[in-house]
């Protein structure tokens, strides 16, 4: 599979835990950031013309704040310009409180078949705690204009003073209002945001607290019937992430607009940070490229371990032998011998037990260490 990822920069509001590239005050921006990502794609087209594309994925930002008309535009020219499977997943991640039905109409019109909605909390408090610019009520109505559609929910876990009580009943709203996919994430206070203030004062969960509302979490989604799929990823049978999974596989994907990231091929590259850069270097007929990098056979086998462990399959042993030549029990002999009481091997897939899934992160700094 191969996924094509485009980045809109721009939200009503800064999170308070946010450190991704999305600018509050540069909505103005959007006309002429559209018209350098259509160029961005085309020019990036020319060099895939042997690959067929399976999803595509508006991420932010919040791709929901900018008109609709500029999303319909990037999906026009992604259908002109690259050869996208017919069936293709093409998700739009939405803020709610930034949507209303004629967006909605316009997005399904133009064949987005996902909708991905951060709500990280069903409740107002901590809503407003972490500067999010929506409420508990504007998530109902947005899901109620998308009732019927493929909808994947955002929650974060371990909020300031956030209860296990207020977790599961952020679930339960989500899947009531007919989330068939939850995405349900650790806070990571990251040093530079506000949040992480909250952090070093000792104010936000401890990793224990975070740890065992995780462990509930799973058990409440599995009764659910939503099982795992990877470490914070939880689906519906047949509703996967395709897009996730692509890069979770280490499929190939080509990111256009600020901050994106590709892969393709053993090259990965990431364009700049700056809108300003990146419209310039656009209009100049450059690449906004700022980093480039082509992965070793190391750097690719551990990819494959890192990311593959992330999952609840894990990695086939067969793939990675027929990928890179070498049989994964010997090259990481000393490591599996380490961490052998949280890893298994079923039907030729080496994963993590699903009851050391939370520490996975702990196992792949050993593999990392080779
Ligand atoms: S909506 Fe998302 S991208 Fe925008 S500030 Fe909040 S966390 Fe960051």
């Amino acid at each position: 599979m191969a996924g094509i990822y485009i980045h809109v920069p721009f939200c009503k509001q800064k999170c308070t835990y946010c450190d991704f590239a999305s600018y509050p005050k540069e909505l103005s921006k959007q006309e002429s950031y559209f018209a350098c990502l259509y160029r961005e794609l085309k020019g990036r087209a020319l060099s895939l013309k042997d690959r067929t594309f399976d999803t595509v994925y508006f991420g932010g930002g919040t791709p929901s704040i900018v008109s609709p008309e500029l999303i319909v535009g990037a999906i026009r020219q992604v259908k002109n310009c690259f050869n996208l499977n017919p069936n293709a997943e093409i998700t739009i991640e939405i803020n709610p409180g930034t949507v209303d039905e004629e967006k909605i109409k316009a997005y399904k019109k133009a064949g987005i078949n996902r909708f991905s909605i951060g709500l990280q909390s069903a409740y107002d408090h901590h809503l407003k705690n972490i500067n999010r610019a929506h409420t508990a009520l504007d998530f109902v109505k947005c899901m109620n204009m998308i009732k019927g559609e493929n909808v994947s929910v955002d929650i974060l876990i371990g909020l300031k003073g956030q209860t296990l009580e207020e977790v599961l009943k952020s679930l339960e709203l989500a899947l009531t209002l007919g989330a068939n996919h939850i995405s349900c994430y650790a806070l990571t206070p990251e040093e530079g945001t506000p949040i992480y203030t909250d952090y070093l004062n000792g104010e936000l969960l401890s990793e224990d607290e975070v740890a065992d509302i995780y462990e509930k979490v799973v058990n409440y989604l599995k009764e659910n019937g939503l099982n795992r799929y990877e470490v914070s990823n939880f689906a519906k049978p047949g509703f996967e992430s395709k897009h996730n999974i692509t890069y979770w596989t280490r499929g190939e994907y080509i990111g256009v607009g600020v901050s994106a990231s590709s892969l393709i091929e053993n090259r990965r590259f990431t364009n700049t940070f700056s809108i300003n850069e990146y419209i310039n270097t656009i209009i100049a007929n450059k690449l906004p490229e700022i980093s480039s990098e082509t992965l070793s056979k190391e750097d690719e086998m551990f990819e494959t371990v890192m990311l593959g462990l992330r999952m609840e399959k894990g990695f086939s042993l067969e793939k990675f032998k027929a990928d890179f030549g070498v049989d994964f029990n010997e090259v990481y002999a000393s490591v599996l011998q380490k961490n052998k009481e949280y890893l298994q091997e079923k039907d030729g897939y080496l994963s993590v037990k699903p009851e050391c899934m939370y520490i996975e992160n702990g196992i792949i700094v050993d593999f990392m260490k080779g």
